[in-house]
């Protein structure tokens, strides 16, 4: 069982796939699932995207670093929102970022970080890098490292990697575990190139996982074989 977790949570899990806002059905399943790892008493940081705000590539409109800018505050709003829903629910939570001055807000401190890790507070990250040309995947694997996390959840709509394309290939096989070296000669893609990068120079173990099966997030931080294991 894996003791500190960094969830990587895509913006579409508040508003379901392909769609903008904010669901209440998606959100009430949501705090289900992470209650349940709270009650285990695991200690859990989250980096949440912005999908179903805004995507700074999905706006050709603009330039790329103002894009990522409005992307960022994407990130932060949902940060909010999520603390704020965990809490109405009585689950311990707070939001970090040193990107804004909201006092919702606390500023980005190791030491502030570590005592939350510590008291079963789960811990949101807003802002993603802070760094236009980045994404949430990049900022979840920094922070998986920073606060020394056993283990990276990719929470995603599929069940694990595949050796090729499911929507192509009939055929295809869900790759239960795999080395950083062997996803790289393969060809796979498990998470943005700079995150997988980090992850593999760290020795930061990753999982990807079907967020939408319940139970698969706990089910994956105590162990039981689900979606695909990356190992160093
Ligand atoms: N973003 C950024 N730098 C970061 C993280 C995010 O510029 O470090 C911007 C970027 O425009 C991105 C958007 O914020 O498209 C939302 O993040 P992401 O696409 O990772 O969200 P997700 O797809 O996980 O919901």
């Amino acid at each position: 069982m894996y003791k500190r977790v960094l969830l990587k949570l895509s913006g579409e899990v508040l508003s379901g796939e392909g769609n903008k806002g904010f669901s209440d059905d998606k959100i009430d399943f949501l705090v289900e699932e992470i209650k349940k790892v709270v009650e285990h008493g695991i200690e859990l940081g989250i980096v949440i995207g912005a999908g179903n705000v805004f995507r700074g590539t999905e706006f050709s409109r603009l330039d790329a670093k103002t894009a990522d800018q409005i992307g960022m505050m994407g990130t932060l709003i949902n940060a909010l929102y999520l603390k704020a829903i965990l809490r109405n629910k009585g689950i311990k939570a707070v939001a970090i970022s040193s990107s804004t001055n909201s006092p919702s807000f606390e500023p980005y401190h190791y030491d502030t970080i570590e005592r939350y890790l510590r008291t079963n507070h789960v811990v949101i990250f807003g802002g993603g890098t802070t760094l236009p040309y980045f994404t949430t995947d990049t900022a979840a694997a920094i922070r998986a490292i920073e606060i020394g996390a056993d283990v990276l959840i990719k929470a995603t709509k599929v069940d694990g990697v595949y050796d090729k394309d499911p929507k192509q290939y009939p055929d295809a096989q869900r790759i239960e575990r795999i080395t950083f070296k062997e996803a790289i000669e393969k060809g796979l893609k498990i998470m943005d190139m700079e995150a997988f990068s980090l992850c593999q120079r760290y020795s930061k173990p990753v999982i990807v996982i079907d967020f939408f099966i319940p139970e698969n997030l706990l089910s994956a931080i105590i162990g039981e074989k689900t979606g695909t294991l990356v190992l160093p």
